[in-house]
């Protein structure tokens, strides 16, 4: 056990549930499942049951946390206030203390995240072989013989080519007057998979005017790792990055995922420090929508939908700014979009360990893209990205990130 008891940290956050079910049906797997456990309001009541003693097995409740996306929308419907991610993080690590799954595949994934993941230049490599994997024919094949699940292997991303992959490090002053300084945080799986996108955000950056410093030590935000239960990891992970930035006035994100979790170091760290890092953190259209755009972005004529990334929108609170943004593109028309703040299923890696429930989440949500009748979405998180483009292949809907269709004509 990490703590005792009703000591345990999150014991206080599950009593400020006050069981009114009005999260319930903002909640996917609930609406998905229809069971009370599958519920935010029954996992906090099993949380608190934990911690209080009345709970002796762990792994009898572990799958009612396995299964829940982190989505935080439950977050956004409560008017108790109550802040779920801690109840989650906090009884996922309890539950991995006292009961962590055995299986080979657990113990794979759990490698993964520790040894590869939080390990840049492993990361790099892994990357690196998965490239040359897909040029020799060796991941198609792979495939072929059924020893990449069909599902998995719609959701892994095509390997960059090598000069997005190099590691982005430098200081990097705009074209014309400085308007200001940030630091940008490039992440892990985002600077790997998505390096095109960092770099479209730091000339974004610069082309509004922004000198940009990219610094060395930086690294993987632990998100990952918090979902996963590995606390201690997450937490080294955490002050890594506090370390890294502190001469930083302002941390820009372009990954909605990290961004959370990097706007939550003060909870998680506990320190002041970090609690100031965290009021330092950014998301890209949030700070640019703040500044105002000084370069009008390329025109894109083109019918959008936007979709909220869960951990921008519940866990961040952004909202309006990629919206405002997006509306300054000549040319566009952004549609509206009722389903645009539930979850797409993609929640971490949950569409690789929970794939029925992220797959039938993420095909709702591919019909409700698909009832806009709009040619493009735009989503400002990687995860999402890859989840929805595997939902949408075939329709010949793209699926962007809102930086891509920021950038001024010569960005
Ligand atoms: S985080 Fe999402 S899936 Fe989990 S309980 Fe809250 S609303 Fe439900
Ligand atoms: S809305 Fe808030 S207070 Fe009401 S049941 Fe859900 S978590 Fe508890």
């Amino acid at each position: 056990m990490t703590e005792a008891g009703p000591e345990l940290p999150f014991y206080r956050d599950t009593l400020g549930c006050v069981h009114c079910g009005l999260c319930l049906p903002a909640c996917p797997t609930y609406q998905e499942l229809g069971d009370e456990t599958e519920s935010p309001r029954g996992r906090i009541l099993l949380s608190r049951a934990l911690a209080e003693g009345r709970i002796a097995d762990g792994a009898r409740i572990a799958s009612h946390f396995d299964r829940c996306l982190g989505c935080l929308a439950c977050e956004s419907a409560c008017p108790s206030g109550v802040r779920y991610r801690h109840v989650l993080e906090g009884t996922r690590a309890e539950l991995n203390q006292r009961a962590p799954e055995r299986g080979v595949r657990a113990r794979l994934r759990k490698l993964l995240l520790s040894q590869v993941v939080a390990r840049p230049r492993r990361l790099r490599w892994a990357f690196a072989a998965l490239g040359l994997a897909e040029r020799t024919g060796l991941r198609r094949l792979a495939q072929r013989l059924g020893l990449i699940p069909q599902l998995t292997e719609r959701l892994l991303p095509a390997v960059p080519p090598r000069q997005q992959r190099l590691p982005l490090v430098g200081a990097f002053p705009p074209p014309g007057v400085t308007r200001g300084r940030v630091a940008l945080f490039t992440g892990c799986v985002m600077e790997q998979a998505f390096g095109e996108i960092n770099r479209k955000t730091l000339a974004l950056l610069q082309a509004n005017g922004f000198h940009v410093d990219v610094v060395t030590d930086q690294g993987c935000c632990g998100a990952l790792h918090l979902h996963d239960g590995q606390l201690e990891l997450a937490r080294r992970l955490a002050q890594r990055n506090v370390d890294a930035f502190r001469g930083a006035d302002v941390i820009v994100t372009n990954s909605a995922g990290c961004g959370a979790a990097l706007r939550d170091y003060g909870h998680l760290l506990g320190s002041a420090v970090a609690a100031d890092f965290a009021g330092r953190c950014r998301d890209v259209c949030e700070f640019l929508a703040e500044q105002g755009l000084s370069a009008t972005p390329a025109p894109f004529p083109h019918r959008v939908a936007y979709d909220d990334p869960c951990h921008l929108c519940h866990g961040q609170g952004v909202r309006t700014p990629p919206r405002a943004l997006l509306r300054t593109v000549p040319g566009i028309q952004l549609v509206d979009h009722p389903s645009a703040e539930t979850c797409c299923g993609s929640a971490g890696i949950y569409n690789l360990l929970q794939p029925e429930l992220a797959s039938a989440i993420g095909a709702d949500k591919a019909g409700q893209l698909r009832a806009t009748g709009a040619e493009v979405v735009i989503t400002g998180n990687p995860g999402c990205i890859m989840q929805i483009r595997a939902h949408l292949s075939g329709t010949g809907m793209r699926v962007l990130h809102p930086v891509e269709v920021l950038l001024p004509e010569s960005g």
